[in-house]
């Protein structure tokens, strides 16, 4: 069913798994990504940017998700990822998104916990989840780009103190991983996100997925990240595919010769993501 990210962590959780979160950058990639999830009978977070959603539509976005989590019986959220500007998160809980993401990483931490209580409220009395975000993940965030010198890992008194104080229902870490970083892999810091575990009772949230490695996706998982973010990968496997495809096809060929497999590229980098993610022992 269409459901929350609350919904989906909490069963995560009773399964000790981590649901995969994965960005869609058009339309035509979407289906694909939930009938993914469906052939593992996992559930499955569709995020986008606040540029994406602009672009495809807010409604149409959930249009799909909705129907889709109907006839293919999957439990789907829709979710926005990093949005900073109050406006932007509540068209989209206005428009039917499931879920949002309020980013306040950049601000002072008592304006970040204000402004996150504020889209709480808004989004709880609307049966809408929140992520909120401490720390500073690496690489590039809605193409501000951030330096490593500026890169503040999540201090786990201060998770723990943000959440008391906010309500949100996920908590963004910033341990080590970069957004964007997919010609390399990232070396996490399981120590720092054992102890924030230990402070922190809410499910717990990787962005930059793309550049973990395999093998530690199950320590991550042992030590509470239920939302796990993929999205460049998706946009290399699509992109690469669609140079090949578009490369020599005569233009008069109907597109979905080409497109066809680029969605099939993406719905495999999806498929061993949530493998990964489901079957945790092939990871430790
Ligand atoms: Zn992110």
């Amino acid at each position: 069913m269409y459901t929350t990210l609350k919904e989906i962590t909490e069963m995560a959780t009773k399964r000790n798994i981590t649901a995969g979160a994965f960005n869609t950058h058009n339309l035509e990639m979407l289906p694909d990504l939930i009938r993914a999830a469906k052939d593992f009978e996992a559930p499955i977070i569709i995020q986008t940017s606040v540029d994406t959603a602009k672009y495809i539509g807010h409604e149409n976005l959930v249009a799909v998700c909705q129907a889709m989590a109907k006839t293919e019986q999957v439990d789907v959220a829709l979710h926005l990822d990093h949005a900073r500007d109050f406006a932007d998160i509540k068209e989209a809980i206005d428009k039917g998104y499931s879920s949002v993401m309020y980013d306040g990483s950049h601000l002072p931490f008592l304006e970040n916990v204000l402004n996150t209580k504020e889209v709480v409220a808004y989004a709880h009395e609307r049966g809408v989840s929140v992520e909120g975000e401490i720390g500073t993940i690496g690489g590039t965030e809605e193409g501000i780009q951030v330096s490593e010198q500026d890169k503040v890992y999540t201090n786990p008194k201060d998770a723990l103190a943000f959440v008391k104080q906010t309500g949100v229902d996920a908590l963004a870490v910033a341990i080590g991983t970069n957004h964007g970083q997919y010609r390399s892999k990232t070396e996490v810091n399981v120590a720092l996100l054992e102890e924030i575990h230990r402070s922190v009772a809410i499910p717990l949230v990787i962005h930059g997925g793309t550049g973990v490695k395999e093998e530690d996706i199950g320590k991550l998982v042992d030590r509470g990240i239920r939302k796990f973010n993929v999205g460049t990968e998706l946009l290399v496997a699509w992109t690469k595919t669609a140079k090949e495809t578009f490369s020599d096809t005569p233009v008069n060929q109907s597109l979905r010769h080409m497109i066809i497999p680029c969605n099939h590229a993406v719905k495999q980098v999806v498929s061993k993501k949530i493998a990964c993610f489901m079957n945790r022992s092939l990871n430790q």
